[in-house]
């Protein structure tokens, strides 16, 4: 099974299109494949569309944002029913906060003497959903630095001008939403929020306990160990496995949509649950 289960269109912070990401995962011979666009379902009809005409399985995903213990962290909603109104309350509720928080990013880069920030990151969405990477990809075009590892570091976050504090809902309650749509939540790069292997486990934990599925076993940029560990850890657990490339299209992506390693034990694996 070639499955794909987290990726980005323009209707978050990715460059390509709905239709350009299902064709370019029905060109890698992806079984399974799924749009997970930050807190948006809105790209997912057109996806469908174009996943019909050319016949891929798509699953429908969202990529919620969520608190951890204080700690911002991502969710993967799958096989969630797009019209329920619980899911799409709280999308709008992080929309909005989405909204806030690119004014105050703006605000923070205006008192350090950039002007103009909230409208050309504007310009860079195309007038969808602002992301902090939009902002990121502003300031680097701008020259005010060379990538965006050293532009999240001096701008985009903790007391930095650009760095905002966004009151996320806690993750039980963003499970919730994604459950009262029919689907089944996952923990997004676990080994991506800079935490100890301790930290990691008691975050599993809890997801486990406010009735999450599981979490991502497999990324574009796991390491071997990383695939080990969280295989033992779905096991421990009793979580589900799902994998996903986080493809954004940016050009310096390594890794393309459907290039993953598998999940190691196919009987966790999400797709014998959906
Ligand atoms: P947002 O959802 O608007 O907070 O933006 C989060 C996105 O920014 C993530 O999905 C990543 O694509 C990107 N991102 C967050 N932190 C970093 C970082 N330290 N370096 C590079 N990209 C990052
Ligand atoms: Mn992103
Ligand atoms: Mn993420
Ligand atoms: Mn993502």
């Amino acid at each position: 099974m070639k499955a794909d289960l987290h990726n980005h269109s323009y209707y978050s912070d990715g460059l390509l299109s709905p239709s350009e990401l299902v064709r370019l995962a029905s060109k890698a011979e992806c079984d399974l494949f799924s749009l997970t666009d930050h807190d948006t379902t809105d790209g997912i009809a057109e996806a469908q569309l174009e996943a019909d005409k050319i016949g891929l399985n798509l699953i429908n995903g969202v990529e919620i944002s969520a608190f951890w213990r204080n700690m911002a962290i991502h969710i993967v909603g799958l096989g969630i029913d797009l019209d329920n109104d619980v899911l799409q309350t709280g999308l709008e509720f992080n929309k909005a906060l989405r909204r806030e928080r690119a004014e105050k990013i703006a605000l923070g880069l205006r008192r350090s003497g950039i002007k103009d920030a909230l409208e050309k990151a504007q310009n860079l969405s195309g007038g969808h959903m602002l992301t902090r990477t939009h902002f990121a990809q502003m300031l680097i075009q701008e020259g005010y630095c060379k990538d965006m590892k050293s532009v999240f570091r001096r701008y985009m976050t903790g007391k930095k001008p650009g760095g905002v504090r966004v009151e996320w809902k806690d993750s039980d309650e963003v499970i919730n939403w994604i459950k009262s749509a029919g689907g089944k939540a996952f923990i997004a790069h676990p080994f991506r929020y800079r935490l100890t292997h301790t930290k990691i486990k008691n975050m599993i934990k809890d997801f486990k306990d406010s009735s999450g599925d599981g979490f991502e076993v497999v990324n574009a940029n796991s390491s071997e160990e990383e695939i080990s560990l969280g295989n033992q850890w779905s096991e421990d657990y009793d979580l589900l496995a799902s994998c996903g490339s986080d493809f954004h299209g940016w050009p310096n992506q390594r890794v393309q949509i459907g290039n993953l390693s598998e999940i190691p034990n196919p009987k966790r694996a999400i797709w014998s649950y959906l």
